[in-house]
């Protein structure tokens, strides 16, 4: 027996009683001969005293202890020495005196110290393990068990049935980049790893199962970002005969039992929803923070037959013109206003056009081309004050507000317009674009998915080929600004299907050799079913107030994808690539047999 007691659980009420405590060395201090280790495990700490003159034996022991070293200490509980009292600690009132001391095992040299912040991440994540001692990540990983707990617990409850799907599955043309395994015992074919489990998912339904959930790993072979892994996990939800209403409440319950379970909040449903359009025209964005004003305003009518050119010019050729305020930014640095102009060409913008209103004047060159008519309604509709900075953006929709979204989510930054860390803002965002024109691609893709269903309202558009008009069954769930999850209803009918992978470009012998499984399910009686995922990871470093995924991830990777710690991914041995068929590339032939490249051509 190693313990009787963790390190978090000893009060006064203890005072006198034999215990076992095991863990490790947090820090020792020494006082003039005294040793005090403060001892922790994963509860807590508790104040262990070693002195001379009562067992000098176990103190003399205790001299050699360095901090991570893994002890157990036997001994009793006693009152601390009166005016020496830690509050701080829950234990703080006591310390237990040992009689026996038994060092499990040492710790080397620290490759850093645990209490202080090291903002060297390469060399935490190399030291993961160690790293994940700190009580920041104790709780995260805590954290993300009861999240994940209550996830299971409701949906549970909700008569869903949690379903393995395969990890080595098919690589399809949509989407991100695969993460491909090649086949041994076919040698020259490859498995890919899910990017999501989504047609496993929908044949399920075809199965007859209605209700299926996952907490799933999915793998995406794109450039990282602080919230983005290669491998990440979705709780993935599919069933059958619902509507939209249907996924809203159950992932609202869902949302609601999860953050009661992990943070004890109570969470406000039914959400509030904007379709796509309000959220993009109102917000510039469709994961919109709503936690601050700073709406756009369109200008559209007031502008309309204005003498300012480029006003005029956008709303001629069916672009917008609009606005925000930003309240009391009027003050901005050159340095921060050359910043939103870089960020309005970045994002397409020719430029960007300001007003600031100071000492009871409207400051800008663009001012003097406006009419008393225009001022007023800029007046009246911005709520314009002294001290107040309007930016404008007149271009194609997408553009304009693209732009004033990014500067208004810039602009809240610098002036910390979001004040209450606590608050939680949830909002579904519905009626997404079915499909985008990709110019790069010269193509239409998806926004969502190629299963995503259309909105029946609006068929009449696919058969009249105004594909870009055409509005999905889709919708996402958005916290603060931030894209937690995402769904649609889907098409279950073989010929609509058949009839979306066309539209996006996939020809007759494609479809069939990459989706015929799916095609020909559909036509073996498919329930109309939808679903959604949400991102586990995210919602936890939601859940937990951290910035990056890799905060609530026991073992991620770095922003080049390598696992620095096993030094993943890495070198295998020849004889593996040959039992896969599969030939090193010719730049590694060459590097082996020592030979130089030839020169470039
Ligand atoms: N499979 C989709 C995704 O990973 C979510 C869904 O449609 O359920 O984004």
């Amino acid at each position: 027996m190693y313990r009787t007691h963790d390190c978090n659980s000893l009060r006064k009420t203890d005072i006198g009683k034999q215990v076992m405590l095991a863990g490790w060395v947090h820090v020792s201090r020494d006082h003039g001969g005294v040793i005090f280790i403060d001892l922790r495990d994963r509860e807590g700490l508790t104040q262990v005293v070693f002195r001379p003159e009562e067992n000098a034996e176990v103190a003399k022991q205790a001299h050699t202890l360095r901090s991570e070293d893994v002890i157990q200490v036997i001994g009793k509980v006693a009152a601390r020495v009166p005016g020496t009292e830690n509050p701080k600690l829950v234990t703080g009132d006591i310390e237990v005196v040992p009689s026996e001391l038994h060092i499990l095992n040492r710790a080397d040299d620290l490759p850093f110290q645990l209490d202080t912040e090291i903002h060297n991440e390469d060399l935490r994540l190399t030291y993961r393990y160690f790293d994940l001692r700190r009580p920041q990540f104790a709780r995260n990983l805590r954290l993300r068990h009861k999240a994940t707990k209550a996830t299971r617990d409701f949906l549970d409850g909700e008569g869903f049935v949690e379903v393995e799907t395969p990890i080595l599955s098919k690589s399809t043309p949509e989407g991100a980049r695969d993460f491909l395994v090649p086949s041994r015992l076919v040698p020259g074919k490859f498995y890919a790893l899910p990017q999501a489990p989504q047609q496993y998912k929908q044949l399920l339904m075809v199965a007859g199962v209605e209700k299926y959930f996952q907490i799933a790993k999915c793998f995406r072979d794109e450039d990282l970002r602080a919230d983005r892994q290669p491998e990440f996990t979705q709780i993935d939800i599919e069933a059958s005969f619902v509507e939209p209403d249907d996924i809203y409440a159950l992932t609202e319950g869902m949302l609601a039992s999860v953050f009661k379970a992990a943070r004890g909040i109570e969470i406000k449903t039914p959400f509030d929803r904007l379709t796509y359009r309000e959220a993009v025209g109102r917000f510039g964005s469709d994961k919109p923070d709503r936690r601050f004003g700073m709406e756009l305003v369109d200008l559209g009518e007031d502008f309309k037959a204005s003498s300012f050119k480029v006003f005029r010019g956008a709303l001629d050729s069916g672009g917008v013109v609009k606005a925000i305020n930003a309240k009391g930014f009027a003050s901005l640095t050159i340095g921060q206003s050359d910043e939103l102009t870089e960020i309005a060409k970045n994002f397409g913008a020719k430029g960007l056009a300001f007003i600031k209103v100071e000492g009871g004047e409207w400051k800008s060159p663009i001012v003097k081309f406006f009419s008393d008519a225009e001022k007023a309604a800029l007046q009246s509709k911005l709520r314009v004050e002294e001290g107040d900075l309007i930016l404008f953006a007149a271009d194609k929709w997408a553009i304009a507000t693209e732009v004033l979204g990014r500067i208004r989510l810039r602009i809240s930054e610098v002036q910390k317009l979001v004040v209450d860390s606590d608050q939680l803002d949830f909002l579904w965002v519905t009626d997404f674009p079915l499909l985008q024109w990709s110019a790069e691609d010269n193509k239409w893709n998806a926004v969502h998915h190629p299963f995503t269903r259309p909105k029946a309202e609006d068929m009449p558009l696919l058969e009249a080929k105004k594909f870009g008009e055409i509005r999905a069954e889709a919708y996402d769930v958005v916290l603060n600004g931030v894209e937690i999850g995402g769904g649609s209803l889907r098409i279950h009918e073989p010929d609509l299907q058949d009839k979306m992978f066309e539209v996006l470009g996939i020809n007759a012998q494609d479809r069939q050799s990459m989706f015929g499984h799916l095609l020909k399910a559909f036509k073996l009686g498919a329930p109309p079913h939808g679903g959604i995922a949400l991102g586990l990871d995210r919602l936890v470093m939601l859940i937990c107030g951290e910035d990056s995924i890799r905060d609530v991830m026991a073992f991620p990777k770095n922003n080049r994808g390598m696992d620095l710690m096993s030094q993943s991914p890495a070198e295998v041995d020849p004889k593996q690539l040959r039992e896969l068929s599969i030939k090193p590339a010719a730049a590694d032939v060459r590097g082996q047999s020592g030979k130089e490249s030839p020169p470039k051509t």
